[in-house]
């Protein structure tokens, strides 16, 4: 059966699709779909195009993400630094919160001393 000029056209397009997914649409044998892109020089190879880089990639699409294997590795990445910066965050507030304990506890303990030896001078001048 010969193509036609639109069948042609579909199988340039979803060439991408792999030979099983055209010739399924086609209603043609694998063999004669694998043949015609063999005689207009089209890979039959599977690709995917990815929504976010736009690149074309021969292995599957991330499920979770629907993203080619480095977008989806940059997304984790990315996703793990602004966790990592959640933590560091919440560790700083948690040593500053410290550090101004200890510093009024120091605060409290130079005062307590001052107290103490003014009090001292003040009995060593009543005793006198
Ligand atoms: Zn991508």
């Amino acid at each position: 059966m010969r193509w036609r000029p639109w069948e042609i056209e579909y199988l340039e397009a979803h060439a991408g699709d792999g030979a099983e997914a055209v010739a399924s649409h086609l209603g043609r044998s694998v063999n004669s779909v694998q043949v015609q892109a063999s005689r207009l020089r089209v890979s039959l190879r599977r690709s995917w195009e990815c929504p976010r880089c736009g690149r074309v990639v021969h292995s599957p699409l991330n499920g979770a993400t629907g993203w080619c294997l480095k977008c989806h590795a940059a997304a984790s990445r990315d996703k793990a630094a602004d966790a990592n910066r959640r933590v560091r965050a919440e560790l700083q507030a948690e040593e500053s919160a410290i550090a101004d304990i200890k510093r009024d506890r120091q605060r409290i303990y130079a005062d307590t001393h001052r107290k103490r030896a003014k009090l001292r001078e003040l009995r060593k001048f009543r005793e006198s």
